[in-house]
């Protein structure tokens, strides 16, 4: 007998698992709302175990053929006068792990999975209704689907964590921080250098990506913000990067006219319990560790871990379910306890912390590559 699951959001979670599940005999359908592969987001670090996990599903050499090729972290001022350089190897990344831009790395797990998948764009579970033998899922289409399992990896925030688990209010915590990026064709950058400026509380980063630079504001705000609202990115950036000169106001013109802009405040998921019967959630929908917390990595290694979970009990989505969580748990439980201290030290509040971030900079440098003169 074949079992059937429906994963919702095609994201870095979701595709994996996708992959995963099929591959281990389940017939797989996932419904994502975007009409297609987006093109914003951050570069992110696929590495360790999750670097092994996507070699094991036969992306391995694409994911290394979209890598970014930063030496330097060239560190500015408001005017773009630089502050610090340091080699790229100074402030993380290892030899087991590939720094890749977001769109690419979900674009090629996309990819992987529609190979075994039914993926449909442009819908999304309207309600969900479970039995003890199953789950009925309405889409916003009109159709109706019986499954075996329903899987939310639909981000942040999450619909079937609305429809099973209550309102996203009760398990989002946010830390005080937006972060916004834009994908920038044409733009003029050096192919080596990340370059960042920072100011007391707010940092614009230019990052060359592999091709198409990637602009990405993170800043301190607490403002409301309701991300339903499409008006709010533009206005929020615009406000909080006044004054600012270097490319600040060049990136900002190009945040408020691109169509595919990423935009959100920065914000943890936790809950008690991630599967209530037959409907479990996976990633950022899960348990989005923020930006600061290696989100991707964890992705793939849940989306891996709950495929091998499904797998030793087919016909028990709670067990499995529940397996699955107390291992992946432990992962995640570190990584969100971590993140406020990465967070001051991407983007100090004030001017001392900024000094001092800097001169740390410098210093890790200096005791790795005692041997080799400094970049600058
Ligand atoms: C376009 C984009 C850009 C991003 N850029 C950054 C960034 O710059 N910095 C950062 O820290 N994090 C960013 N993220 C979040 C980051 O990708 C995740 O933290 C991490 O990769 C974990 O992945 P995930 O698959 O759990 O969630 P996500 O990568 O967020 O994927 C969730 C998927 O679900 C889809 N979805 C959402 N709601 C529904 C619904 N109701 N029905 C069906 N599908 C739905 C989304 O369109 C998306 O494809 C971005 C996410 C997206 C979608």
């Amino acid at each position: 007998m074949t079992r059937r699951a429906l994963i919702s959001g095609a994201g870095i979670a979701g595709s994996t698992l996708a992959w995963q599940l099929a591959g281990r005999g389940w017939d797989v359908t996932v419904v994502e709302k975007a009409t297609g592969q987006r093109s914003s987001g951050n570069p992110v670090d696929v590495r360790d175990d999750a670097l092994r996990i996507v070699e094991g599903m036969g992306v391995g050499d694409r994911i290394r053929a979209a890598a970014t090729s930063v030496q330097r972290l060239v560190l500015v001022d408001r005017d773009g006068r630089r502050v610090a350089a340091v080699p790229a190897s100074a402030v993380g990344g290892s030899k087991q792990s590939v720094e890749v831009p977001r769109a690419e790395l979900a674009g090629v797990l996309l990819d992987a999975a529609a190979t075994r998948a039914d993926v449909r764009f442009d819908d999304a579970i309207a309600a969900i209704e479970q039995s003890a033998t199953g789950v009925t899922v309405e889409f916003e289409s009109g159709g109706t689907g019986d499954y075996d399992l329903v899987v939310g990896s639909d981000g942040q925030h999450s619909r079937v964590r609305a429809l099973e688990f209550g309102a996203e209010e009760r398990f989002a915590h946010r830390l005080g921080m937006f972060v916004g990026t834009v994908s920038a064709p044409g733009a003029e950058v050096d192919p080596a250098d990340m370059v960042m400026l920072g100011v007391p509380g707010r940092s614009f980063s230019l990052h060359p990506s592999n091709g198409i630079p990637i602009g990405a504001f993170i800043f301190h705000s607490d403002r409301e913000y309701d991300h339903r609202d499409a008006a709010q990115p533009a206005q929020i950036v615009t406000h909080a990067y006044a004054g600012l000169g270097w490319r600040v106001p060049e990136f900002v013109e190009r945040f408020i006219a691109a169509d595919d802009v990423y935009f959100d405040a920065v914000t943890q998921i936790r809950l008690d319990s991630w599967s209530t019967g037959r409907v479990g959630l996976l990633g950022d929908a899960a348990s989005s560790v923020s930006l600061f917390g290696d989100g991707s990595s964890l992705a793939i290694v849940g989306a891996r871990t709950l495929a091998d979970a499904v797998a030793a009990h087919p016909d028990d989505p709670a067990t499995a379910f529940s397996e699955y969580e107390r291992r992946h748990r432990m992962l995640v439980a570190p990584k969100q306890r971590g993140v406020r201290t990465a967070a001051g030290q991407v983007v100090p509040r004030t001017a001392l912390g900024l000094g001092t971030r800097n001169l740390v900079l410098r210093i890790m440098h200096m005791t790795r590559m005692q041997s080799t003169p400094l970049v600058e």
